[in-house]
């Protein structure tokens, strides 16, 4: 499976090859202000599965874990491309809104359904996890 996506001004583009790893929604704080929305939603695949083309802007944000997590996003209009965790080197954290072909996604899990906005209902058949495992 070749997938490909982009920011909103497509000053940065990208391609995903192969299977994504996990399908997940992020209900953390944090996740909802760089979103400017009530959650975001992502996908995990290898390092080696994906290729960027444009620059990258990174803010080295802390997660309530304590962990740090790298997000990166277009430095022209902002759009959040991919996170990445030092804790899990290897694996890159692409937002899902920015693919071309949403269809394929799948969310297997919620995370951080404790800061969850109380209008967001989640299907009961989805794993919630109210804090992030890492
Ligand atoms: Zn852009
Ligand atoms: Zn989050």
């Amino acid at each position: 499976m070749t997938m490909t996506g982009q920011c909103l001004c497509g000053a940065v583009s990208y391609k995903v090859e192969g299977d994504l790893q996990m399908t997940g929604v992020c209900h953390c704080k944090n996740c909802q202000r760089q979103a400017g929305t009530a959650y975001s939603v992502l996908f995990a695949v290898g390092d080696d599965q994906i290729k960027i083309d444009g620059d990258l802007t990174t803010y080295d944000d802390t997660a309530d874990s304590g962990n740090v997590v790298q997000r990166h996003f277009c430095p022209k209009c902002g759009s959040p491309i991919k996170s990445s965790l030092p804790t899990q080197p290897g694996v890159t954290f692409i937002k899902a809104g920015t693919l071309d072909d949403t269809s394929v996604l799948k969310p297997q899990v919620h995370f951080w359904t404790g800061s969850k906005q109380d209008w967001v209902d989640i299907d009961p058949d989805v794993a919630q996890i109210e804090a992030n495992p890492g």
